[in-house]
């Protein structure tokens, strides 16, 4: 809360029972903040919002009728007294009024847990929830993940379709992510345009799968506002504990990091932290492999192999497949002595003209990710392990 709009209540609640020292307060907070006193003055008084000349206009008004009042009833008249009545009955802005004690007021603002514009959870429950999250973790040796979306090039999207069409995308991406999200994970609004996910119980791969369902619907949805027609994206980085980071800050800074990337290296697309040191680390290999659908049987397709890295698999394949498919991946390459199968999940699907690139990250197997499986194929083509035992 801004220190102002903290000494107006302060004010307000010591000259209660008597405000005739109230006014020189007022003014004395305008000699020294300026005509701004007025507006924040009237929203604590009123919940009406007003510019700094309309506030001063209306506050003089009121002063002015609390005088008539005072002639009127022949006694002294509250400044609440004549706020009320002048605003009710003279100015009629507000037409039904409920009556609460401010202290009541601010104690309740301080312990709500929801956003106004997005009915997400605010960030002050995000800060909270997350701390707790972390705690069951850390106790019970358990994993969760956390996503931070960030609308794409939104500045710009405010000064093309207006402020209110921003709005409006910001509560409808609300929706999305609550309508996507599964009942435990807790969807929160961070920040202006930044959007979280905690996921309890959450490991990286099944975070991916869930956040780059939300970034597709997000990218489909086509929006209207004022007989104009809009559509947005988002990028997302996502995090892990305990593989990303140890400690709340930590894992934040992760999710962070990896949303940075994902808007380096284009936006509308998920990065899982230190996905930038795979590059490094990625080994190309052009093996058969063939891809079974876990839990149904027809589902065999053979693709190429590109590379892979300790996280996963990239295979080139003339069909589709759909993100979060299981699958049990068998490959086979003139430097393997047998083949060599692996779980593993698909978690990126991106279409090219003759072709689909897709990712598959190996399923993390006891708790352990996928680097062990990666050091076992390495270790069967001849590659040197230390080249991909850059763990993350
Ligand atoms: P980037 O893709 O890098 O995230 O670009 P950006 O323009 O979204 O990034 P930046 O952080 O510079 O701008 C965020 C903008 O989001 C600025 C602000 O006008 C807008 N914004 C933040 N909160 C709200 C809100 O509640 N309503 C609306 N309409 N816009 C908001
Ligand atoms: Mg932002
Ligand atoms: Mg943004």
């Amino acid at each position: 809360m801004s220190d102002l709009r903290q000494t107006i209540i302060d004010s307000l609640s010591s000259y209660s029972t008597d405000d005739s020292g109230l006014l020189e307060t007022i003014q004395g907070l305008v000699e020294k903040e300026g005509e701004e006193v007025y507006p924040t003055l009237l929203n604590v008084l009123t919940h009406l919002e007003f510019d700094a000349h309309d506030a001063k206009v209306n506050w003089d008004r009121v002063l002015a009728h609390r005088n008539l009042l005072e002639t009127k009833l022949d006694r002294h008249v509250k400044l609440i007294t004549a706020v009320c009545d002048y605003f009710c009955e003279i100015s009629q802005t507000l037409r039904t009024p409920t009556m609460i004690e401010l202290k009541v007021l601010e104690e309740t603002k301080k312990h709500s847990r929801s956003d106004g514009l997005t009915g997400l959870f605010n960030r002050r429950f995000f800060d909270e929830a997350l701390e707790g999250e972390m705690n069951r973790a850390q106790r019970y040796n358990g994993s969760y993940s956390l996503i931070f979306f960030d609308l794409d090039n939104f500045k710009s999207f405010n000064d093309t379709y207006g402020h209110q069409a921003g709005d409006l995308t910001l509560q409808e991406v609300a929706k999305i992510l609550i309508l996507e999200k599964r009942t435990e994970d807790l969807a929160c609004r961070y920040g202006g345009e930044e959007l979280v996910l905690i996921l309890p119980e959450t490991q990286k791969i099944n975070a991916l799968v869930i956040a780059e369902r939300i970034r597709q619907t997000v990218e489909k949805m086509k929006l209207e506002f004022d007989g104009q027609s809009f559509s947005v994206t988002l990028s997302g980085g996502v995090a892990s504990y305990p593989v990303d980071a140890k400690d709340v800050k930590s894992l934040i800074h992760a999710a962070d990091v990896a949303l940075y990337q994902a808007k380096e290296s284009g936006r509308n697309r998920i990065f899982l932290h230190a996905q930038d040191k795979r590059h490094y680390i990625r080994i190309d290999f052009a093996g058969d492999v063939q891809v079974n659908k876990i839990d149904q049987k027809s589902g065999q397709i053979q693709v190429q192999g590109k590379n892979f890295s300790s996280s996963g698999l990239l295979l080139e394949s003339l069909v589709a497949m759909e993100i979060g498919t299981q699958v049990s991946v068998e490959i086979t390459d003139p430097g393997l002595d047998k083949p060599i199968t692996v779980k593993a999940q698909v978690a990126r699907v991106e279409k090219f003209d003759s072709h689909y690139d897709i990712g598959v990250s190996f399923l993390e197997i006891n708790d352990t990710d996928g680097s062990e499986i990666a050091q076992a194929l390495a270790n069967s083509l001849g590659i040197p392990i230390n080249q991909i035992t850059n763990k993350y």
